[in-house]
C-alpha cells in the first residue's frame, strides 16, 4: 500500500503540491498520514465542506484524545468536524464528525459515544479495508455488516474505560439511527438490532460522566441543519452567501433544489449550480477541455468541456480515483463555466452548450448578492438557555424562540433539572 500511495502523490500533483497546498513532511515518511492529509485537504479545499469552528474541533479532538487511551492505536486519530450529516472512519487516520450529527446529541458521553465508534473503526482499519478490499460481495457485505456490531461492541467499553456512562451509547445510537430506517441495509445491521445489543452490554450501567453542561457549553452558536449559505433559494433568486453571488431565476423555469445545488431545467436545456473550495475550483477551471478565460467584476470566470476522467482497473488510478471521486465535479462532456471568486469557485454546467437561452441565462442571471439577500440566507444558530425549572425537553422547549425546531434537537423525553441548558434555535 505504501507504494501506491507515494506514486499516488507524485501522479497527481506532479510536484510537491496538493489542491493548491504544500504537500507536508508526511508525505516523505508516513504514506497513510500524508493519504489522511490529502483527505482532509479534499473536505477543506474541494467543496467547503469543512465546519470552521477551531474550539470546537479541539473539544471533540479532546475527547478522542482521552478515548483513545483505551484503545491499541499509538497516537489518537485526526477529528475533523463537516458541514454535513454523518459520520465516519476516514482512510489515513481521520474521524470525521458531521456537525448535523453532533446538533442531536445531548452530553458529552453521547459525542464520546460517536467518536468510540469510529476509533473502533480505526484501530480495526475498516475504512482500509473498504478502500482497498476485494470488491464488495456478499461476503465483504457480511464482513462489513459485522463490523458495525464490533464497533458498537468496543466502543461501549472504550466509554466505560474513559470514565463516560455507558448507558450513553445506547441514547447517541438512537438520536443518530434513523428511526424510519429500521431494515438493515447491506452495510448495517437494523436498528433495532444495534439497539438492543448495546442496551444488553451497558446492563442499564449509567454511572460515569455524563457531561450535558461541557457539550453544550461548546456547541453555543453553531450553525443548525443544512448550512443555507452554500446555497437557498430566497423568492426568485439562489443566493450562495459563501460566495455572495446571487443567480436570478425565471417563474417560467422548472426548479429544482437538490441540497447545495440548484438545477434550472427549460425545455431540453438544462443548468446546474453548486459552489466548490477555491483551490478545486481553479483546478477544475485548468483541466477543462476548449478552455477559454476571461476575468470580470465578480471574478474569473473560465468556460470549456469538462474532460472524460478514464477508468481503469490498476491499483494506483483506482486509489486516486477513490480520492478525487469524493469531491464534485462536472459530468465529463457537459458545457461548464466555473467562477473562482476569491472565498470559493461556483460550477454551472450546461446540458446543452449550443442552447443561447441557458447561455444566457447564467451570463445576465448571475450578479453579486445584496446584503438583504446575504442576511436572508444566514441559517439558525443554536442559542443555549437555562431551564426555568425541571421538567422535560418537551416542555422546556416551548419557552424557545422555535419549539418545534427546539424539540428535533434533543430527545422529547429527557428529564433537565431547574438550570439545566436548553437547545433552542436563535429563531
Ligand atoms: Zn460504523
Amino acid at each position: 500500500m505504501r507504494t501506491w500511495l507515494v506514486l499516488a502523490i507524485a501522479a497527481c500533483g506532479g510536484g510537491p503540491r496538493y489542491l493548491g497546498a504544500q504537500l507536508p513532511d508526511a508525505c516523505g515518511t508516513d504514506a497513510e498520514a500524508c493519504a489522511g492529509w490529502m483527505a482532509e485537504r479534499d473536505l477543506d479545499a474541494g467543496n467547503l465542506d469543512v465546519y470552521g469552528d477551531a474550539a470546537l474541533r479541539r473539544y471533540v479532538q479532546s475527547v478522542a484524545d482521552r478515548l483513545a487511551r483505551g484503545t491499541r492505536l499509538a497516537h489518537p486519530p485526526r477529528v475533523v468536524i463537516s458541514d454535513h450529516d454523518g459520520t465516519y472512519a476516514a482512510f489515513g487516520d481521520r474521524i470525521v464528525i458531521g456537525r448535523m450529527a453532533i446538533e442531536k446529541l445531548g452530553s458529552e458521553a453521547e459525542l464520546a459515544a460517536i467518536v468510540a465508534h469510529e476509533l473502533v473503526h480505526v484501530e480495526g482499519r475498516h475504512a482500509t479495508v473498504s478502500l482497498f478490499g476485494p470488491e464488495a460481495d456478499e461476503r465483504w457485505l457480511a464482513t462489513r455488516r459485522d463490523a458495525e456490531g464490533i464497533a458498537d461492541e468496543r466502543a461501549v467499553m472504550l466509554l466505560e474505560r474513559a470514565g463516560y456512562a455507558p448507558a450513553a451509547m445506547q441514547r447517541a445510537l438512537e438520536a443518530e439511527l434513523d428511526a424510519g430506517d429500521d431494515a438493515a441495509d447491506d452495510e448495517h445491521p437494523a436498528r433495532a438490532v444495534r439497539l438492543a445489543h448495546v442496551e444488553q452490554l451497558a446492563g442499564g450501567r449509567i454511572a460515569g460522566f455524563e457531561g450535558r453542561s461541557e457539550l453544550l457549553e461548546h456547541l453555543r452558536g453553531m450553525v443548525l441543519g443544512r448550512d443555507t449559505r452554500l446555497g437557498v433559494r430566497v423568492e426568485d433568486v439562489w443566493v450562495i452567501a459563501a460566495l455572495g453571488v446571487a443567480l436570478d431565476l425565471s417563474p417560467r423555469d422548472v426548479i429544482h433544489i437538490d441540497g447545495d445545488s440548484v438545477v434550472v431545467r427549460h425545455a431540453k436545456s438544462s443548468l446546474t449550480a453548486y459552489p466548490i473550495g477555491a483551490p478545486w475550483a481553479r483546478e477544475l477551471a485548468a483541466g477543462l477541455d476548449d478552455r477559454a478565460e476571461t476575468d470580470t467584476a465578480l471574478g474569473r470566470i473560465s468556460v470549456g468541456t469538462a474532460p472524460a476522467h478514464p477508468r481503469s482497473e490498476a491499483p494506483l488510478a483506482r486509489l486516486e480515483q477513490s480520492i478525487h471521486d469524493l469531491l464534485p465535479q462536472p459530468t465529463p462532456g457537459t458545457w461548464v463555466v466555473i467562477l473562482d471568486r476569491p472565498r470559493g469557485g461556483l460550477v454551472l454546467e450546461l446540458s446543452a452548450k449550443t442552447d443561447p437561452f441557458i447561455r444566457d441565462r447564467w451570463l445576465h442571471g448571475l450578479r453579486a448578492a445584496t446584503p438583504a439577500e446575504l442576511a436572508a440566507a444566514e441559517p439558525r444558530h443554536l442559542r443555549v438557555v437555562r431551564a426555568p425549572r425541571a421538567g422535560t425537553v418537551a416542555e422546556l422547549v416551548l419557552a424557545c424562540p422555535d419549539p418545534d425546531a427546539a424539540g428535533k434537537l434533543d430527545r422529547a423525553d429527557r428529564v433537565l433539572g431547574a438550570g439545566d441548558p436548553i437547545k433552542c434555535t436563535d429563531r
